[in-house]
């Protein structure tokens, strides 16, 4: 059973409620722990960044369900290999919130300093998440 790495990015839809970045939150932490899936959720109010680590199978299975998920839009992933080991191994689902963004950081890994996930290579979209993970919290 490999590990695999899936990044992609998305929009909220016109059913996303600003709270309901919590229940997400809280739905993924809880999938993800039954799943042995870990990973981070960059969001800006407007756009998802996230990665996800873990078994071919559970990574694949959890996507299909964020896929099918009316609460955003226009996803794209950005990015999906096989990997040697976990970088967020520490979260089930570690959460960067839109004040963790700065410009500095955005203009490193993409041409302006916005967050503009849908205009960054995959390996710029996880380089940015891995630049961030010092900034998010442990899970208790
Ligand atoms: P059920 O709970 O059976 O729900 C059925 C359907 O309703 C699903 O399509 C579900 O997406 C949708 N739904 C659930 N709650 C709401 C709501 N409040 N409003 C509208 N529709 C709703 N899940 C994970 O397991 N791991 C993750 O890392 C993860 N990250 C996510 C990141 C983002 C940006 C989003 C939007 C969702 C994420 N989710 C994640 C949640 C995921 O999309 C599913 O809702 C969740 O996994 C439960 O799936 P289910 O098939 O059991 O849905």
């Amino acid at each position: 059973m490999f590990l695999v790495r899936l990044v992609y990015t998305s929009t909220i839809s016109e059913n996303f409620d600003h709270n309901d970045i919590t229940d997400i939150l809280e739905t993924a932490r809880e999938q993800n722990k039954k799943n042995n899936v870990t990973g981070l959720l960059c969001f800006n109010r407007k756009l998802f960044l996230q990665c996800l680590e873990g078994s071919r199978t559970d990574v694949n299975q959890t996507y299909h369900r964020i896929l099918n998920d009316p609460r955003h839009s226009d996803i794209i992933m950005l990015d999906y290999r096989e990997i040697s080991e976990r970088e967020f191994d520490t979260w089930s689902m570690g959460y960067i919130p839109e004040s963790s963004l700065s410009a500095p950081v955005n203009l490193k890994y993409s041409g302006t300093p916005d967050f503009s996930p849908y205009d960054m290579s995959g390996e710029s979209a996880h380089k940015l998440l891995f630049a961030l993970k010092d900034t998010v919290p442990t899970e208790s």
